[in-house]
């Protein structure tokens, strides 16, 4: 079965390649735009009724417009993981942000165009996509968040600057990847859009972004590029915005969050409306097909360009998911496919949609049909769709008995395999709601009802592990760190198996001055998840804070080799060498010192602890003079 799929592939691929060539041979330049949690609704060609996007509009009016094109996953990382292997996680095995990174032997749409000749640029708007996750692969620059902080994210004129300033410079053909993350929450948008939509900021963001998708097109027309350019715009997933009682996206996959736009434009495509159902993963062998470079055989999606003409797919169920809760809440795990006008959604309460005559899912027509055949398409999918999948940082090799030799484990791991109607996110919403109001409590200064919420949802839910974490996060606020490690304490009980607890609770312990016993923790940590830089800068932090100094350096530097531009790991480097410095008064300490407080500054300008330890050096640099 595989090899007459990837024969076929082949096949498809030299037809394709055979019919765009004459413009191929011109040289086409691919421009990838990802808009972050845009809903298919706000873009005012597609949708009237919310928001006015003028560019891309008229982006729409000369490119291919799929009107049924699916994102398999619900999140961001999954999302473009599948946008750039043209596969989705049942093969690459992205199915979270957290714990999450796209390994090397995937191969990428930016290799393949790297591996073609082209300059390859990428323009990243948040964190979660930052070079250390894998998606920077085959770009030769790769313009991320320099691993700021986990809730970093960067506006989207600074991001198409980046990218216009990058083209600008390219003389030979060149792939770009712009993402942009403003419409993701939280919502806000800047002026006059914060006035204009004063009542729907979410619309009031993506207005901005569209404004901001003015100035590179105007860009590429300028320099005549729109004559040379394929241009894919699509966004990672949309944003549920309280439909079905969910507020944002990564937990239910109703068509709010996975039905995206999909344009593509190319030099003389003219606008045609596509109805056919399509895919992230068909991204790739379009690209590929339209710039005339081989399609891996690894790609799972087909070319666009004949679906456009009328030809049916060759897999005609578009798979998608949503398991990031079975990670976090131990709940069933969601999978489902959408095939013509039919969305089968698998859960322990199954669920059937007619997409067509019922877009808003709203009559579940499970009870109504023979659910037999959908569940032997799913399962057809699960088989064909499968690769080697990911390491995820929670598996590996059993660390209960070293845990509990540390005294942090009464436990025993309890797997859950019969998934019932208990486990089901239907029933489960109401426990991320209660969570919702508890995080707002918190926010708005009540710190004592949310902790009574998050105490209730523990109760009802004691395997929902990001509960824990909050109420860490509250307590340490609040300065009570006992309180925050015995709620940890109590999570890991429950879930042995949970590196970000682990790693909650050994940041807690270094805020609670108790460095030497994190690091007996990091360590684990560490030894689960090498290759995660900022478990290795943790682990450095606490080894710089119990005094040992040799084996704090390592682990910072190797928290720069997996991150090279780790602005909290050159910060810490700066620390330890003032330390040093103190210590031995040697000239060479206090240039190192200070040469790691610039490189930090350098990608931060701002940062305090950076500029505070650089005067620190200067201030005991004086000392040492007199
Ligand atoms: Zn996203």
């Amino acid at each position: 079965m595989r090899h007459t799929r990837t024969a076929a592939a082949a096949g498809w691929a030299m037809i394709l390649f055979l019919s765009v060539q004459g413009m191929a041979a011109e040289g086409f330049n691919v421009l990838l735009v990802t808009v972050d949690t845009l809903r298919y609704d706000r873009i005012s060609a597609l949708s009237s009724r919310f928001v006015k996007t003028p560019n891309l509009d008229a982006l729409a009016g000369k490119s291919l417009v799929f009107a049924n094109a699916y994102a398999h996953s619900t999140l961001t990382r999954p999302s473009h993981a599948n946008i750039m292997t043209g596969t989705t996680p049942l093969s690459h095995g992205v199915s979270d942000n957290p714990g999450f990174r796209l390994e090397k032997r995937y191969p990428t749409m930016a290799e393949s165009f790297k591996g073609a000749g082209f300059a390859t640029g990428a323009f990243i708007g948040a964190f979660i996509l930052d070079s250390q996750f894998g998606l920077d692969r085959g770009f030769d620059f790769y313009d991320d968040m320099h691993g700021q902080s986990a809730i970093a994210e960067r506006r989207a004129d600074q991001v198409v600057a980046s990218a216009i300033n990058w083209i600008s410079g390219r003389k030979e053909r060149w792939f770009a990847w712009v993402h942009l993350f403003d419409p993701h929450d939280p919502y806000d948008p800047p002026e006059p859009f914060k006035s204009q939509y004063a009542k729907d900021p979410y619309s009031g963001e993506v207005a901005f972004v569209d404004a901001q998708l003015g100035v590179l097109m105007d860009a590429l027309e300028k320099r005549g590029l729109m004559e040379k350019t394929v241009i894919v715009l699509t966004s990672d997933h949309g944003e549920a915005l309280g439909d079905k009682g969910e507020e944002t996206h990564g937990f239910f996959a109703y068509n709010p969050v996975i039905h995206i736009p999909l344009f593509v434009y190319y030099p003389g495509v003219g606008n045609k409306t596509v109805a056919a159902n399509v895919g992230h993963f068909d991204i790739f062998p379009t690209v590929c097909a339209l710039a005339g470079v081989l399609i891996p055989e690894s790609v799972q999606g087909e070319s666009l360009l004949p679906i456009a003409g009328g030809r049916a797919r060759r897999e005609p169920a578009i798979y998608f998911e949503s398991l990031s809760p079975s990670f976090f809440l131990e709940a069933a795990p969601l999978q489902g496919f959408v095939e013509g006008k039919i969305k089968f959604i698998d859960l322990p309460l199954k669920e059937v949609y007619d997409v067509t005559a019922d877009p808003g899912e709203e009559r579940n027509l499970a009870s109504t049909m023979n659910l037999a055949p959908l569940s032997a398409t799913l399962d057809r999918l699960r088989k064909d769709l499968k690769g080697k999948g990911t390491k995820q940082d929670l598996e590996g090799k059993d660390i209960r008995p070293l845990m509990e030799s540390l005294g942090y484990l009464s436990g025993k791991a309890k797997s859950k395999k019969n998934f019932t109607q208990a486990d089901d996110l239907k029933t489960l919403l109401p426990l991320i709601a209660q969570m919702h109001i508890a995080v707002n409590e918190f926010k708005s200064g009540k710190p004592d009802p949310a902790l009574a919420k998050i105490r209730n949802i523990i109760r009802i839910r004691p395997s929902y592990t990001t509960a824990y974490s909050a109420a860490a996060i509250i307590n340490r606020n609040l300065g009570k760190f006992d309180e925050a490690m015995a709620v940890l304490r109590a999570g890991l009980d429950k879930n042995p198996d949970n590196l970000l607890l682990l790693t909650d609770l050994a940041v807690t312990l270094i805020q609670a001055k108790k460095p030497a016993e994190a690091a007996e923790l990091l360590e684990v940590v560490v030894d689960r998840d090498e290759n995660n830089p900022e478990y290795q800068n943790y682990l450095g932090r606490a080894y710089m804070e119990s005094g040992a100094i040799i084996p704090a350096e390592e682990r910072f530097k190797k928290a720069l080799a997996l991150d090279p531009d780790m602005v909290e790991a050159f910060n810490n480097l700066g620390y330890l060498n003032l330390i040093l410095y103190v210590q031995r008064k040697e000239a060479k300490f206090y240039e190192a010192a200070v040469a790691n407080f610039d490189k930090a500054l350098a990608h931060n300008p701002r940062l305090e602890s950076a500029l505070k330890g650089k005067a620190a050096a200067a201030e005991a640099k004086a000392k040492a003079g007199r």
